[in-house]
């Protein structure tokens, strides 16, 4: 491959974000390079649950049938067990779609169906489409990627690269390419790194961009789990740290056991933890599958994981030639199965902003950095909601204090009253709500009605412990969730 043609735009990265970005930016009409080291099929425990917003994100950028013909599972809403109780709590209704942008990105669409999921073994559209509910979709991570990349690979103006990228090429201050490893340089009028979780680059922003890692993930494959609510994704709370299971393809769902540690956990520790503290408050249906993996991740023959769950505050991509997009910009606890959801709607925002431009004004930084500070500002209300939810459910979820067992307790009952206190959550969790005033008025609606319910269990003899320990209750929800909105939103 020669290294002398100039690109309008080199994507570092085939994983979720970096072949819609290149796939979308094709379609505007730009000769886009895409980078990646490892194009066979990956094997992770990511992205597997995609909201309704990512999928509509997916849709405007071209890409629906990526989740065609990969065995996905429709999700309905999740199913909430609270020490053995169980909530079912259903995605909005699509009425909540009149105040989203749907339209297609410019240039996504060029054949007329791209934005459009079609009939296969696992998903009938004629059922979707009767739905008044919005639908969200799980999958396997590999086979989605794998269908993306060649969603990507079949524009024209795309072409792939198999390498591993070493370092951005400067120039007066500018990036101006990229650095492959024994393949040479590669230049263009942008470079967009879309090289996720343990980007190399994404200090290029600045020195001190680093994301902070809470707890970790530690993820097994059941197979034939026979899960209380099909089509739904479960989240099983107790003593433990939250669980979370969901039904990837026919046979097969992902487990994710949150692990409260912030340094990777050793095999054994994590394997005593899983047998004492999870096996013993999973659903009963779903102990034999559990059992059986669990068995072999102890002998070695099963895939066992464990990622680490980072956070990391978006900034202003404001250096001249170079951006940032997906895990490599921004990340959250994902508990709430967030991460697509905000890349997919980050791309398609970029996208649109960047179809202003012609592929000579690409090169412009004044240009380019006033379409930067539009996303930075246009990208906050989704992502200030489903950043903050994410740390802000994980911290109640994962109660490890009187305080956060309160909150955790209330939170469960506000669910069981149904109606608006189910529907603004999932409405917020699902990526259609993506108002931070309503999460706030949610939380708080949980942290007052997590008082009133102690107050009513302590009785009138208790009440004076009540009022402490409610008093603790709402200064720990202060804290759990204010300062991570107000980075969200004013970073
Ligand atoms: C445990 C866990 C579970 C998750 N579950 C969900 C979920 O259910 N739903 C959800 O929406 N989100 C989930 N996420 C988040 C989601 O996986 C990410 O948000 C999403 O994958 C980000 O996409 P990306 O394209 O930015 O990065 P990635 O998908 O990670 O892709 C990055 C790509 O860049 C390539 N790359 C990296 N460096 C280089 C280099 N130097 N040269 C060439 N190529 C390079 C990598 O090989 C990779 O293919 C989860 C995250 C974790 C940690």
């Amino acid at each position: 491959m020669s290294s002398s043609v100039h690109y309008d735009a080199i994507v570092v990265g085939a994983g979720v974000v970096g072949p819609c970005l290149a796939k979308c930016l094709a379609g505007q009409g730009r000769k886009v390079l895409i980078i990646e080291r490892e194009w066979t099929k990956p094997n992770r425990i990511v992205g597997e649950l995609m909201q309704p917003a990512g999928l509509l994100a997916l849709k405007r950028l071209g890409m629906a049938k990526a989740v065609n013909n990969i065995e996905a599972i429709p999700v309905e809403g999740y199913y909430i067990s609270y020490f053995g109780n169980g909530v079912t709590i259903p995605y909005p209704e699509k009425t909540v779609l009149r105040t989203l942008a749907t339209a297609p990105v410019a240039g996504a669409v060029e054949q007329g169906d791209e934005d459009k999921m079609e009939s296969d073994s696992t998903l009938d559209m004629r059922q979707w489409d009767e739905s008044p509910n919005l639908r969200g979709v799980a999958l396997h991570h590999g086979e989605f990627l794998t269908r993306l990349r060649e969603l990507c690979l079949a524009e024209e103006n795309v072409t792939k690269l198999d390498g591993n990228v070493t370092g951005m090429v400067q120039e007066d201050g500018r990036v101006v390419g990229v650095e492959v490893a024994d393949k040479g340089v590669f230049r263009a009028s942008l470079v967009f790194c879309c090289d996720g979780i343990y980007s190399k680059f994404r200090k290029e922003l600045a020195a001190d961009f680093v994301p902070s890692v809470g707890s970790y993930f530690v993820g097994m494959d059941l197979v034939d789990a026979d899960l209380p609510k099909k089509n739904h994704g479960h989240v099983i709370l107790g003593q433990h740290a939250p669980v979370l299971i969901y039904q990837i393809s026919p046979h097969h769902s992902r487990i994710l056991c949150a692990y409260r540690s912030a340094k990777l956990p050793k095999k054994a520790d994590v394997l005593e933890y899983l047998a004492a503290s999870v096996l013993p408050h999973l659903p009963e249906s779903v102990k034999p599958s559990f059992q059986h993996a669990y068995e072999s991740s102890v002998d070695g023959t099963s895939i066992y994981k464990a990622m680490p769950n980072q956070y990391l505050t978006a900034r202003l991509n404001d250096v001249p030639g170079f951006v940032c997009l997906g895990d490599s910009l921004n990340m959250r606890h994902p508990l709430t199965g967030g991460g697509m959801t905000v890349g997919l709607n980050d791309c398609a925002l970029l996208c649109e902003l960047l179809s202003e431009l012609s592929n000579e004004q690409l090169k412009d930084h004044e240009a380019v950095l006033q379409r930067m500070v539009r996303f930075h500002k246009a990208r906050k209300g989704l992502d200030a909601v489903i950043n903050t939810l994410s740390i802000a459910l994980y911290t109640l979820f994962a109660a490890d204090s009187p305080a956060l067992t309160l909150l955790q307790q209330g939170c469960f009952h506000y669910f069981l009253r149904g109606g608006e206190c189910i529907s603004g959550p999932i409405g917020l969790l699902s990526g259609v709500i993506p108002r931070a005033s309503v999460l706030f008025y949610h939380f708080f609606a949980v942290a007052f009605y997590s008082c009133w319910i102690n107050i009513r269990a302590k009785g009138l003899l208790g009440f004076p412990v009540a009022l402490w320990q409610n008093t603790a209750a709402l200064v720990t929800a202060c804290f759990v969730l204010l300062p991570f909105l107000s980075q969200e939103l004013f970073s």
